[in-house]
C-alpha cells in the first residue's frame, strides 16, 4: 500500500478541512482506486461514484448552504481535487469542472433567480455542469470566439460550436460564451449565457439517481457533439457542444451584456487553482 501524504500544508488546515480530507481520502481509496485503471482503459464515465460523491456533498463544498452547498472554501475544494486526483484525475475533474467552471460563474455573476434555479442543482450534485469557452479557433486566444448570439425580442439565437468541453455529454447545465455585437474599434462584444440539455447517459443517470433533472427547461437547438477519444483522463467526458439556432431566453444571459469574456477569464483563475490541486 502506497503511503499517501497530502501536499496541502497542514498549517493552513482547520479541523473541518482535515475531516473533509479524511472523508475524501477514504472514499478515494475504497471506491476510486479499485476502478481507476479499468475506467480509464475503457473510457467509462464513473456514474456510480458520481452518485456517491453527490451524497458526500463533494459538488457543493465551497458554496453556501442556502444554495445547497456545504459552506466551506476554495482550500476545501482544492483538498477534494487533490485527494481524488491521486488515484483518478477523471473523477477529480468531473467534480472540479462542475464546481469551478460551471457553478462558479453562476455564483459570481448570476442573479438570485439563476442561483436558485441552477446553482442549487449543481451544488447538490443533482446534475453535472460544464463551461463552454474553447472553440476550434479560440483556444489559448479565447477572444477568437466565433459562436454568435443574435437578440430577437425576448430571446437570443445562438449558432456555432465549442470543443474539448469537460462534462459536455454527461452534463445538463452549461455556461457558454458567444459574440453578441461589435465594440468601437472593431473588437468583439462577448457575453455569456446559461443553457441546458438532457444528459447523454439518461439510463445511467436514472439508474444511479443523479445526473438528470426533470424540471430543467432545456434549450432548443443545443446539444453535445462528438466525444473525444483522449490519451489520458479517459474516464472524464470531453465533447463538442453544438448550437444550431439555439434559443436562450433573455433571462438566461449570465452577468452583464458584454462582460462575458472578462467574467470567464475570472472563472478560469478559479479553474487554475483546481487544476493545480490535481497535480500536487
Ligand atoms: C482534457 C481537456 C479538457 C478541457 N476542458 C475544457 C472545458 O471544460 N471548457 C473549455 O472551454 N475548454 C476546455 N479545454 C480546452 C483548453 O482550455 C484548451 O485546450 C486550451 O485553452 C488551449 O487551447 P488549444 O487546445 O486550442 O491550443 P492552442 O491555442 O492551439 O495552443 C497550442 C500550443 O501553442 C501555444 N501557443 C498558442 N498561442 C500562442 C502564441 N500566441 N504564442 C506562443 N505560443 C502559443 C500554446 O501555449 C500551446 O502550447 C479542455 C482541454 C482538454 C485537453
Amino acid at each position: 500500500m502506497i503511503e499517501l501524504i497530502s501536499s496541502v500544508d497542514d498549517r493552513y488546515l482547520t479541523d473541518e478541512h482535515r475531516m473533509l480530507r479524511g472523508v475524501v481520502r477514504e472514499f478515494a481509496e475504497n471506491e476510486v482506486m479499485p476502478i481507476a485503471r479499468e475506467i480509464d482503459r475503457e473510457a467509462r464515465f464513473p456514474w456510480d461514484n458520481v452518485a456517491k460523491m453527490a451524497e458526500l456533498g463533494l459538488f457543493g463544498v465551497p458554496w453556501p448552504e442556502k444554495y445547497g452547498g456545504v459552506g466551506m472554501d476554495t482550500l476545501a475544494s482544492s483538498i477534494v481535487s487533490e485527494e481524488l486526483a491521486k488515484f483518478c484525475p477523471s473523477h477529480s475533474i468531473t467534480v472540479g469542472a462542475t464546481i469551478t467552471l460551471a457553478a462558479s460563474p453562476i455564483y459570481e455573476f448570476g442573479n438570485e433567480e439563476q442561483k436558485q434555479r441552477y446553482l442549487t442543482k449543481l451544488a447538490r450534485g443533482e446534475v453535472l455542469g460544464a463551461f463552454g469557452l474553447t472553440e476550434p479557433e479560440a483556444g489559448s486566444d479565447a477572444q477568437g470566439t466565433q459562436t454568435r448570439a443574435e437578440q430577437k425580442g425576448d430571446h437570443w439565437v445562438l449558432n456555432g460550436s465549442k470543443i474539448f468541453i469537460t462534462n459536455g455529454g454527461v452534463g445538463e447545465i452549461f455556461v457558454a460564451t458567444a459574440v453578441t455585437g461589435e465594440l468601437p474599434g472593431g473588437r468583439k462584444e462577448i457575453s455569456s449565457f446559461i443553457l441546458s440539455k438532457p444528459t447523454r447517459d439518461l439510463e445511467e443517470a436514472q439508474r444511479v439517481g443523479v445526473g438528470h433533472a426533470e424540471d430543467l427547461k432545456y434549450t432548443p437547438g443545443f446539444r453535445h457533439g462528438t466525444k473525444e477519444d483522449k490519451l489520458g483522463w479517459r474516464a472524464s467526458d470531453t465533447t463538442e457542444l453544438v448550437f444550431e439556432d439555439a434559443i436562450v431566453s433573455n433571462e438566461d444571459m449570465l452577468g452583464q451584456r458584454g462582460a462575458g469574456f472578462k467574467n470567464f477569464m475570472r472563472t478560469l483563475d478559479g479553474g487554475r487553482i483546481s487544476m493545480a490541486a490535481h497535480l500536487l
